[in-house]
């Protein structure tokens, strides 16, 4: 059956948080919109497979942990009793409750929804396949937003159900006893710590030299010392040669330097990167450029190559982040309805929700060290921190890298607990043009681990008084 045709003055393909973005500011700037998204529930894979319902997981998994440890400081609790149903049913009416809250959002803009798989089929046409058939789109312009899936191994039995993607990780259907995780970076780290914590014996294969590669390895050490007591193997530069199904489990056999030949465990994760979506929407129907990977390339303006069309989020590039799809979704809402403005964030912050997160932004150490770049550095270890200490923990760390000429901020990172939360600070420093001085002078609340950001710049001007520096 196929339906009237439906005009769209902009056609959003994609109702993650880039997508969904762009349609409600371009809906604000007096455009009609209409926005595509193949399944029932708006929100992408932030909102529904990824970092909201993992975020509902970590809280119960720091929950566990910070009822254990507080008994050395005499706070007892009885072992956690896991009501696997009631936390999965917690975790998705998180979800439900913000795909509700869009799906008001969209009303309120007077957007049309349409539901189903879009693929184009002209420069200026998209059909739609909807349950009930085939409803055809035209559009004035076009937003592609449509975001990227989970890196597959082929040779793995990516059939059998003991095999997981962090779609099905965080599905929580059972906890395994043990489990295996295929990649030491961000999603298999935060879900190494929810599975951990729900009472799995973890094991993690990395393939480089360590984990979170892209990291400092000063932000990285104290997680890794943290991690290494609690699971049962971390094994760097090692590379997964197969996994074999049998009936009491999944024999995996490994290749590198201190794991073993195999070992079976009752699940692997494999979380090994993600791929964008870009060679499934035939883009080329439309005239738009995708490369061998699956990226679409865009300029300043989130424009691909066709300059009706534009293209945001996940499947413009790395990093694969919802933040800066938003960023980049306003953008290209924006630039359709006429405005001049660019994509020209000066950072695009990193975080690993970890237990201690690790978060970074502007310019890394190991980037400085690679380019030549000069700097100056203050790091303010935790130890000294009265609030952190007075949290039981002890193992964080904040660093800042400025400018040595200028004294402006370059980069920053920091690890420990709320570190993600922490590292806007920085992110507005930088954006500011603030340097050592400005962040130094601003007085913080104590006591307060915002304050370590300040203690960090005070390392750099000289002025730090929480800690004695030799002269
Ligand atoms: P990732 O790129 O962060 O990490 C993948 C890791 O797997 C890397 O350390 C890599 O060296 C390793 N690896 C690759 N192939 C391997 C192999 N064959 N064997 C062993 N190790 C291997 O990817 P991810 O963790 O899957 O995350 C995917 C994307 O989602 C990333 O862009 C990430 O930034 C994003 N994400 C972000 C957050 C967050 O912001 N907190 C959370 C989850 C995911």
């Amino acid at each position: 059956m196929t339906e009237s045709v439906i005009h769209a003055e902009l056609l959003v393909l994609g109702g993650g948080p880039g997508g969904y973005t762009a349609a409600f500011r371009a809906a604000d700037l007096g455009k009609k919109v209409v926005l595509v998204e193949r399944y029932p529930v708006l929100g992408g894979v932030c909102l529904n497979v990824g970092c909201i319902p993992s975020k509902a997981l970590l809280h119960t998994a720091q929950l566990i942990h910070e009822a254990e440890e507080f008994k050395a400081h005499g706070l007892v609790f009885g072992p956690p009793q896991i009501d696997l149903d009631k936390i999965r049913a917690w975790k998705e009416s998180v979800s439900r409750g913000l795909n509700d809250g869009l799906a008001k959002l969209v009303k309120q803009r007077k957007i049309t929804l349409v539901h189903g798989v879009g693929k184009f089929t002209a420069s200026h046409a998209l059909d739609v396949q909807t349950e009930s058939g085939v409803q055809a789109i035209t559009f004035d312009q076009a937003v592609i937003a449509a975001g990227s899936h989970p890196t597959k191994i082929p040779v793995f039995p990516n059939d059998d159900p003991r095999l997981m993607d962090s779609t099905d990780a965080l599905a929580l259907k059972s906890i395994p006893k043990k489990l295996l995780i295929v990649g030491g970076g961000i999603i298999g780290l935060e879900m190494a710590t929810v599975y951990h914590a729900l009472g799995s014996e973890i094991s993690i294969v990395e393939l480089m030299d360590q984990i979170i590669p892209g990291c400092d390895k000063d932000l990285v050490n104290p997680l890794h010392r943290r991690i290494k007591k609690q699971y049962q193997n971390i094994w760097l530069e090692t590379r997964v040669q197969a996994i074999e199904p049998q009936e009491n489990g999944l024999k995996v056999s490994f290749e590198g330097k201190s794991a073993p030949e195999s070992e079976v465990f009752d699940s692997v994760l494999v979380a090994v990167g993600r791929r964008p979506n870009g060679k499934k929407i035939d883009a080329d129907k439309a005239g738009v450029n995708v490369d061998d990977m699956g990226f679409i390339k865009v300029d300043k303006q989130q424009r691909t190559n066709v300059p009706h069309i534009f293209a945001i989020g996940d499947i413009v590039g790395n990093p694969m982040l919802a933040h800066k799809a938003v960023h980049e979704g306003k953008v290209a809402a924006e630039v359709a309805a006429g405005l001049k403005v660019a994509f020209e964030a000066l950072t695009i912050p990193s975080v690993a929700y970890t237990d201690p997160e690790i978060a970074w932004m502007g310019l890394t150490e190991n980037q400085a060290k690679e380019q030549g770049i000069q700097y100056e550095k203050g790091s303010f270890p935790w130890a000294a921190s009265g609030r952190s200490l007075s949290n039981g923990r002890n193992e964080g760390l904040t660093k800042l890298l400025t400018d040595p000429e200028s004294g402006r901020v370059l980069g920053a990172g920091i690890v420990g607990t709320n570190a993600g939360e922490l590292i806007a600070e920085a992110v507005l420093a930088l954006e500011m043009g603030a340097d050592a001085h400005d962040i130094g002078l601003s007085i913080h609340p104590h006591p307060t681990l915002s304050e370590t950001f300040a203690f960090a710049a005070e390392m750099i001007t000289g002025s730090i008084t929480d800690l004695y520096i030799k002269k």
